[in-house]
């Protein structure tokens, strides 16, 4: 089982995923350092309220975006641990075989294309 790709294809995915887990933790890095920064800013400009409000919409953005890079560095580090323990490229769902074209754009993807649609459909009517 798990064995439709190729070494060659296996290979190129696992080089994907390294380079995105990469980038994800440069951004993370990146942004908890900004973070902490606004968070010194704000210190330094505590007696004067004015302009709170929009401070706390940056603050949030910021945390949302991270939020999302660390889901996402989540995913392709489940991706990594599957590929290397011989179960990546098969479907949650049903069990098929995910086409190499699909994960070649999203190595970290869980599902086929159909099973994925059909989540993401209950997701939206949730
Ligand atoms: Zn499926």
């Amino acid at each position: 089982m798990g064995h439709h790709l190729t070494a060659g294809q296996r290979a190129l995915l696992e080089a994907a995923l390294l380079q995105r887990q990469h980038q994800l933790d440069a951004r993370l890095a990146e942004h908890h350092q900004g973070l902490t920064r606004a968070e010194h800013a704000a210190d330094l400009r505590e007696q004067d309220n004015d302009d709170a409000p929009q401070r706390e919409t940056e603050r949030e953005l910021d945390l949302a975006i991270s939020d999302r890079e660390t889901t996402e560095l989540g995913a392709v580090s489940a991706a990594l641990r599957r590929l290397r323990a011989d179960d990546y490229g098969i479907c949650r769902s049903c069990g098929c075989d995910i086409p190499f074209d699909r994960l070649k754009a999203e190595p970290w993807a869980l599902r086929c294309v159909d099973c994925e649609s059909r989540m993401e459909a209950g997701r939206r009517s949730a």
